[in-house]
């Protein structure tokens, strides 16, 4: 539950084949409802495993450690101050279920660039939040194979858990999607402003949580956020590569030759990250506020010799170009 945990050592310790399965064995693990709702333990590791062989490990940022990531920093916002208390069994499993799937099979190219190119996942879902439905997808379709399905064998879990549970989790994937962040941060003003969690207000909370956790690398120790802001500029890069080759316009952040490391982790921090942390405040561990005014400093203040060195490191992972490798998820 350490709100200080690096990802990176784990990593270093023990490997990629492991990490996922590991991280999320020791999350789920310290919870009552792998006995409350009958959770075959075997099965629940079954499930770890074929999640993490799903998450594409070539990619720099979008891989099974940022799923790692997800799940651990939401489990220390659920122990924070006990904000766990407040939620019943099936909503505990399905927020943590939430954030360990969020990001499943994703290719390492935004839904931009999918809708715009008229990939298959897009003509699939519609061009609307074509990753995150995705995501969502095929988290339950692995849970229907006979190996992996952890509440089969139940003799607790009933038909209206499963409703309550598919439910939260559908709000809380697709919840992740960069274009509900704005109605996020009112949504977390109207929950949070009376002191207590409403029953209808328990899918927007999660939803809000995991979100939270999805944009919390600016707020680690500093070594931690450098290593996954060189990580995400990485995979933005390698996009825009992709874009440059097709004769695309460019995204945002995605150009190498016309990315300031300083300017765009402001922006992003000042505009993205703060503004809605601050509203959270009240669920997040007091030092997380104070590591992202920290680091906000760090990148105002970047000398041009750090922001060299940075771009350099970034470039390495980024030298091999994007591949729509991924066999079909759905296959
Ligand atoms: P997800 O794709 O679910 O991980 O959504 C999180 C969004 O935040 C993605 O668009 C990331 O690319 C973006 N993001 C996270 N950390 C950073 C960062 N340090 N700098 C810029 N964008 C970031
Ligand atoms: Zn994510």
């Amino acid at each position: 539950n350490e709100d200080d945990f690096d990802i990176f050592a784990l990593h270093k310790k023990i490997g990629d084949d492991q990490l996922l399965v590991s991280v999320c064995a020791n999350v789920f693990l310290q919870y009552n409802f792998i006995s409350s709702l009958g959770v075959s333990i075997p099965k629940l590791i079954q499930y770890f495993r074929a999640l993490q062989s799903h998450y594409k490990t070539s990619n720099p940022y979008h891989c099974g450690m940022h799923a790692a990531d997800v799940l651990q920093t939401t489990n220390v916002y659920l122990c924070c101050g006990d904000v766990k208390e407040n939620f019943s069994d099936v909503e505990l499993i399905a927020v943590l279920f939430s954030a360990m799937v969020h990001d499943i099979a994703h290719p390492g190219i935004s839904n931009a660039f999918l809708t715009a190119v008229n990939h298959p996942l897009a003509k699939l879902f519609n061009d609307t939040s074509v990753l995150e439905s995705m995501h969502t997808s095929l988290a339950f379709i692995l849970l229907e194979r006979a190996d992996c399905n952890f509440f089969s064998s139940s003799t607790t879990w009933q038909k209206y858990h499963a409703d309550d549970f598919r439910s939260l989790v559908i709000q809380v994937v697709t919840g992740t999607d960069m274009k509900h962040h704005s109605a996020m941060i009112k949504s977390v003003e109207d929950i949070l402003d009376d002191g207590q969690i409403d029953d209808d207000e328990v899918a927007q909370l999660f939803k809000a949580i995991v979100h939270a956790a999805d944009l919390s690398n600016s707020m680690k120790d500093l070594p931690v956020y450098i290593n996954w802001m060189e990580r995400v500029n990485a995979e933005f890069w390698q996009q825009g590569d992709e874009e440059r080759r097709r004769g695309m316009t460019i995204s945002m952040m995605c150009d190498r030759n016309n990315t300031f490391i300083s300017k765009s982790q402001c922006g992003f921090i000042e505009f993205v990250v703060l503004p809605y942390m601050q509203k959270l405040a009240p669920v997040l561990p007091p030092v997380w506020l104070s590591r992202l005014e920290d680091n906000l400093k760090f990148m105002k203040e970047l000398t041009t010799d750090q922001e060299n060195t940075i771009k350099r490191r970034i470039k390495r992972p980024a030298s091999k170009p994007w591949a729509d490798d991924s066999t079909h998820p759905f296959s």
